[in-house]
C-alpha cells in the first residue's frame, strides 16, 4: 500500500484504531503486522517476547471483531495485516468464510495444538482455551445437584438460572455445541428449558451473571472461567464456585482465542513464524497466565489460580462446528424465545 492510500484509509476508519498510530506504519519485510480484537495488555507481552527471541518486530492495532473484519475486507489486497487475531471460534470461522485467511499447515502447529482447536483447512488455529461452564452459589447449591448443561433445563432450576444474552458469540458457540452433541430437537428442548428457568432477562455480561448470583437473584449460571478468575482474584471470599459440566458425557464446552495468517499477507513467512512461536511452550505459558485462560497446548503447566479449579475433560467437538452451526443456533434460540 502506498502512503497516500494508507493515510486515507486511516482517516476513513480511524474509529477502529485504538493503538497508537506510530505502532502501525506501513509494514516492512522485517516486521509482522497483526490486527487483534484481543486487548493490548493481553498481546503486547507476547509480541515483546517474540521480538526478543527472533528479532522480528510486531506492529499491531486492536479493535472490535466486526470492525477489524470489515476493515480487512475493505483493504483487500492492500491490507497491511499479516495476521488476524480474535476470540471465539465463531468469529474465526466467520473471518475464514469471508476469505480473509490463507491455509497454514505446519508440523510445529500440528504438534503443539490439538486438532479440535484448529480449523481443518488450516485457516486458523486456537492459541488459548476458555472453558464455558457452570458457576453456582455455594450458599444455595450443592455440587452434587449439578451435572450437565442439559440438567439446567430441568424444572428443579425454575427461577434459579441466570444466562448471558443469546446475542453474544459465546452463547451462539455454546448452543452450536449443544446442537452438535444432542441433535437439533433435543437442543431445542434444552434451550426451552433454560428459558423457562430464567430468574431474570439474560445478562449483557458474564460478570453480571455472577453478580446476580451473589445478589441472590439466581443460583446457577454459565460463564467463561476467566471471568470467574477475575472476580475471585478481587474478592477471594465470594460465595461462588465453578462446576465442570458434562464430565460423564461430552465434556466442558471450550472455545478459543486464536489467529490466522491473512489471505493477502505481505509477510507470510513472518506471520507463520509468529503463529508457530505463539504455539510454543514459552508463549503458551505466558498466554494462559495473562488472562486466566488455559493454554491450547495441553502439555503446558497451568497458571496457579487456574490450576486451583481442578482438571476437567474438554468437549472435543472441532471448533469449526461453532461456525458451521452458528446460523442454526441463532435461529433455534430465536424460536425458543432466548433473548
Ligand atoms: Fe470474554
Amino acid at each position: 500500500m502506498n502512503n497516500k492510500t494508507w493515510v486515507s484509509s486511516v482517516i476513513m476508519l480511524s474509529v477502529v484504531w485504538v493503538s497508537s498510530m506510530s505502532a502501525v506504519q506501513a509494514a516492512s519485510d522485517e516486521s509482522v503486522t497483526v490486527y487483534s480484537s484481543r486487548e493490548e495488555h493481553l498481546i503486547k507481552p507476547l509480541f515483546q517476547a517474540f521480538t526478543q527471541d527472533t528479532g522480528v518486530k510486531v506492529k499491531y492495532l486492536t479493535g472490535q471483531d466486526g470492525s477489524l473484519i470489515e476493515r480487512l475486507k475493505l483493504e483487500g489486497v492492500n491490507t497491511p495485516a499479516d495476521m488476524f487475531m480474535t476470540v471465539d471460534a465463531g468469529n474465526l470461522w466467520y473471518a475464514g468464510s469471508q476469505d480473509l485467511f490463507q491455509s497454514v499447515k505446519t508440523d510445529t502447529i500440528k504438534n503443539n495444538i490439538p486438532a479440535h482447536l484448529r480449523d481443518p483447512q488450516g485457516l486458523w488455529t486456537g492459541l488459548s482455551v476458555r472453558a464455558r461452564t457452570i458457576v453456582y452459589s455455594t450458599d444455595r447449591v450443592k455440587p452434587s445437584e449439578l451435572s450437565t448443561y442439559a440438567d439446567l433445563a430441568l424444572p428443579k432450576w425454575k427461577n434459579r438460572l441466570c444466562l448471558r444474552t443469546s446475542k453474544k458469540i459465546y452463547t451462539k458457540s455454546l448452543t452450536a455445541s449443544v446442537i452438535y452433541n444432542q441433535g437439533k430437537d433435543k437442543a431445542g428442548d434444552i434451550i426451552s428449558g433454560w428459558v423457562n428457568n430464567l430468574a431474570a432477562t439474560p445478562n449483557a455480561k458474564d460478570s453480571h451473571v455472577m453478580n446476580a448470583i451473589l445478589a441472590g437473584q439466581c443460583d446457577v449460571g454459565l460463564v467463561n472461567t476467566y471471568y470467574y478468575g477475575r472476580l475471585i482474584e478481587k474478592n477471594p471470599d465470594s460465595a461462588l464456585k465453578l462446576f465442570w459440566a458434562n464430565q460423564k458425557t461430552t465434556g466442558v464446552h471450550v472455545n478459543i482465542s486464536g489467529a490466522g495468517v491473512t489471505k493477502h499477507a505481505s509477510n507470510v513467512a513472518g506471520a507463520i513464524r509468529l503463529l508457530e512461536w505463539l504455539s510454543s511452550d514459552k508463549a503458551q505459558a505466558i498466554y494462559g497466565a495473562l488472562n486466566k485462560e488455559y493454554p491450547a497446548n495441553p502439555n503446558i503447566a497451568l497458571d496457579e489460580v487456574v490450576s486451583a479449579w481442578g482438571l476437567f475433560k474438554q468437549d472435543k467437538m472441532n471448533l469449526s462446528q461453532a461456525g458451521v452451526l452458528q446460523a442454526e443456533a441463532v435461529k433455534l434460540m430465536q424460536i425458543k424465545g432466548y433473548r
